[in-house]
């Protein structure tokens, strides 16, 4: 077991600098152009230290120090933990692209659809390519009736203006990744988000009350937490 964990630790630490480069990359306001540089100093985005500082001038760029680090390992340890079949590699992928999406969501409450889309091509080619090793291709149309319902559940949430318009996007592939598993880890899994979500929109409520700071209803990111219950649900099925 520890080497494993060990093992999921290094990866998650090996996966940050090209994952801080991405979040630099996408976590841009609606309208602005992606960052593929430095604002201060211009130098080439790609690869970044876990010191939250750019290389090139020292000055501030990204997720906090050790952040995405600590985060990445987290999720790995997580995803070594509940992978156990040819659907793996499907999993770590929509795990790597999530962190990214989760840190972008959280900083300026969006999910880029080159993101969402990356996540959702690479869980799609990885389960079609485990379905067909494991012989049972029938199973593609599971995760795709279940993409289906949760992407159009959320769809209807976004509708309504409680989700922003990334949320469904990210839905539908979550959801085709947790299909793999049944309907009732998937939407185990969104019930965890909403869970979770509703807990932290609480308690930072609680919390800007005790400051006596104005409360804005339940104002939270949702792309994190419709990850983190999607995680969960894969973890306790
Ligand atoms: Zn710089």
């Amino acid at each position: 077991m520890v080497p494993v964990v060990a093992a999921a630790v290094l990866v998650g630490l090996l996966a940050a600098p090209p994952l801080r480069g991405l979040i630099v990359y996408f976590a841009v306001p609606e309208g602005e152009p992606w960052r593929g540089a430095c604002p201060s100093c211009g130098r080439a985005v790609r690869l970044l230290p876990p010191t939250g500082r750019c290389p090139g001038c020292r000055g501030r760029l990204g997720a906090g120090a050790g952040a995405v680090e600590a985060v990445a390992a987290a999720v790995a340890v997580a995803v070594a933990y509940a992978a156990d079949g040819p659907q793996a590699p499907a999993l770590g992928w929509a795990a790597a692209v999530g962190v990214a999406l989760g840190f972008v969501d959280g900083r300026v409450r969006r999910l880029p659809h080159r993101l969402n889309l990356a996540l959702l091509a690479g869980v799609a080619v990885l389960l079609t390519v485990a379905a067909l090793a494991e012989g049972r291709p029938g199973v593609l149309l599971h995760c795709l009736l279940v993409a289906l319902a949760v992407g159009v559940l959320l769809e209807l949430a976004v509708w309504a203006g409680a989700l922003g318009p990334g949320d469904s996007p990210l839905g539908f592939a979550l959801g085709g990744l947790l299909g793999w598993y049944g309907w009732a880890v998937a939407f185990g899994g969104l019930f965890a988000a909403v869970v979770l979500a509703g807990l932290w929109g609480t308690l930072r409520a609680a919390a800007a009350l005790v400051r006596r700071r104005r409360v804005r209803g339940l104002d939270v990111p949702v792309g994190p937490f419709l990850l983190l219950g999607a995680l969960v649900a894969v973890l306790a099925r």
